[in-house]
């Protein structure tokens, strides 16, 4: 499937905000946006002006980005938001946080969500007992995600383990880092998310 390959920074630096595409180096001074807070290329200082269209244009890039999504899947999960009962905005934010990609990283069970995507891909994770390697499966309420016993005695999920034992997650979540299970207490509602999104805006976008 095809993949944004090229410089993750510049995605945040497009978007003028911290995307946190990167783990650890987005909380340190090399992070990108901390060093040049202007947008990449030729013109990235010079561009100031924005319409209405560029601010939705722009709302929607960014949260496309945060949690990896493609641009053709994302208006599937603004159809399948839409067709839900509810705000068609919370809606959405709630099916990308259901990503099970997205609980694995929310879980401290990988640095980045790109990193959970990988170890999801490559079958480290469990759903139920039963292995499940769709980065984009929807957890559901009462779902339990779990390492792989084979893949747990591996260098990286040791310091996973390690790392992820000093991480809080979100309340409609738990993790056991040293057994390397979370559990899926409830659905999250938009309150439970930490997303920094105008999801208005894409509302907005998708209905013009
Ligand atoms: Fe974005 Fe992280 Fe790169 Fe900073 S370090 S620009 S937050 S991906």
């Amino acid at each position: 499937m095809a993949r944004y390959t090229k410089s993750t920074c510049r995605l945040c630096r497009r978007e003028g905000t911290k995307l946190f595409l990167k783990g650890e180096r987005c909380y340190s001074d090399k992070c990108a946006v901390t060093r040049r807070s202007y947008p990449p290329g030729e013109h990235g200082q010079g561009r100031k002006k924005i319409s209405e269209y560029g601010l939705q244009l722009r709302e929607k890039q960014k949260v496309r980005r945060i949690y990896g999504v493609l641009e053709k899947q994302f208006r599937n999960y603004f159809k399948k938001a839409e067709r839900q009962k509810g705000i068609t905005g919370d809606n959405l934010l709630i099916l990308l946080e259901r990503r099970l990609d997205n609980v694995v990283y929310r879980l401290g069970f990988a640095e980045s969500r790109a990193e959970a995507r990988l170890l999801v891909k490559h079958g480290h994770f469990l759903v139920n007992g039963r292995k499940v390697n769709i980065p984009s499966y929807l957890v559901k309420a009462g779902d339990v995600i779990s390492v792989r016993e084979k893949s747990k005695n591996s260098p990286r999920f040791k310091e996973i383990a390690a790392e992820a034992a000093h991480r809080t997650v979100p309340e409609w979540l738990s993790a056991d880092a040293s057994a390397m299970e979370g559990h899926v207490l409830s659905l999250p509602t938009r309150e439970q998310i930490d997303t920094v999104a105008e999801e208005h805006l894409i509302v907005e976008l998708y209905s013009r």
